[in-house]
């Protein structure tokens, strides 16, 4: 039978080529000289793929340069460029850090199902909340304190947090023995977070798209354990975009990152924004980087967010960060309706457990 595609003897056919679909059934060789010229000022050769009916062209070298795809892409003659190869040299699933393994506070994410949990914003005014959030977390099984210093608000003004709540975070970390995690939003942030021995930087989603601050988070914990969670977000639309800001802390040299999808722009009454948990298994298949979902900023209420976290968890979450409070209605940003009671979460955390195993078991 004959073949309906012939790859030139002089190819070495590699799954993994970007190729140049052009729109006719081939390119005139004056085209060819072109686009020829193109790749070549970029390192990269063409190499025509002859089929019966249409000859398509793969580009051989490292095509993850944008300016050479758009240049490609703005020619009359092309319909559009297959680009094959993954953009991301350090998250990708098949990068050499497939088998990178983020670890903290003794939980190893991908074996362990790993809780956060604490409260929105820690209050300055009245420190023994947290303290006592923070006995109460630990008590229900979460193994990562979180707990918000610098609070990203929508109104200038909300409170926007407090350095003492850097202090009491510390304070809390030191009494329960839980590493903990809060929200930078500046590079004095980073510096006085890492000072004080944070383990884990949260970035926002108001600021995942931020990256200068991303650049600038990469560089401040190259060289040390510290990890980072990533929310996704409302902003960020073909899922390569959350795995692009990822790389970019990476590509300082400490690939500790963690995605954590936190709902996406709401489409319905209900829910503060759409659950995103779902898309989990699509990450998965992308990076090895593993994921934390966050259920309390995606539902915004407390009586939906174990739903949210179950669910999350079957679809394959490695963690969860929940917002949690000794007394909800005393907190202030969101925990007076998203915070979970302790007894809530630690019911939750069980169930969670419950359904991580099944999943582990049956994979
Ligand atoms: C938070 O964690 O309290 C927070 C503000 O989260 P997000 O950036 O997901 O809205
Ligand atoms: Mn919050």
């Amino acid at each position: 039978m004959k073949s309906t595609v012939e790859i030139s003897a002089q190819i070495p056919f590699n799954s993994s080529l970007p190729m140049i679909l052009p729109k006719t059934p081939q390119l005139t060789s004056e085209q060819i000289a072109e686009i020829t010229a193109i790749v070549g000022e970029f390192g990269c050769t063409l190499q025509p793929i002859i089929g019966t009916v249409r000859t398509i062209y793969a580009i051989v070298g490292d095509e993850r340069d944008e300016l050479m795809i758009n240049r490609l892409e703005g020619l009359a003659y092309i319909d559009r460029i297959d680009r094959i190869q993954s953009p991301f040299k350090l998250m990708d699933r098949r990068s050499d850090l497939a088998n990178h393994r983020v670890k903290i506070g003794g939980v190893t994410l991908g074996r362990e199902l790993l809780i956060m949990a604490g409260q929105c914003t820690i209050d300055p005014k009245n420190p023994h909340y947290f303290i006592e959030t923070a006995h109460a977390v630990k008590e229900a099984g979460a193994q990562v304190l979180r707990g918000g210093v610098w609070k990203p608000r929508s109104n200038p003004y909300s409170f926007q947090g407090d350095n003492k709540s850097l202090d009491i975070l510390m304070d809390a970390s030191r009494r329960t023995g839980l590493p903990v995690v809060t929200e930078v939003m500046e590079p004095e942030h980073i510096q006085l977070a890492l000072d004080a021995g944070v383990t884990v930087l949260q970035v926002g989603a108001r600021n995942a798209l931020n990256y200068s601050l991303l650049r600038q988070i990469g560089r401040a914990i190259a060289g040390r354990d510290t990890a980072v969670l990533l929310k996704r977000s409302l902003h960020m639309g073909p899922l390569n975009e959350f795995i692009s800001a990822g790389e970019y802390i990476a590509a300082f040299g400490n690939p500790n990152v963690i995605l954590c999808p936190r709902g996406t722009t709401p489409t319905m009454d209900g829910y503060r924004n759409h659950p995103d948990e779902s898309i989990t298994p699509l990450l998965k298949e992308k990076t090895w980087a593993p994921v934390v979902v966050d259920p309390s900023h995606s539902v915004g209420k407390a009586i939906y967010v174990p739903a949210c976290a179950l669910a999350a968890v079957a679809y394959g979450a490695d963690g969860l960060v929940i917002e949690a409070h000794v007394s909800p209605s005393h907190g202030i940003g969101d925990d007076p309706k998203q915070a979970l009671t302790p007894a809530v979460l630690a019911g939750l955390i069980t169930q969670a457990h419950a359904i991580h195993s099944l999943r582990q078991s049956a994979s």
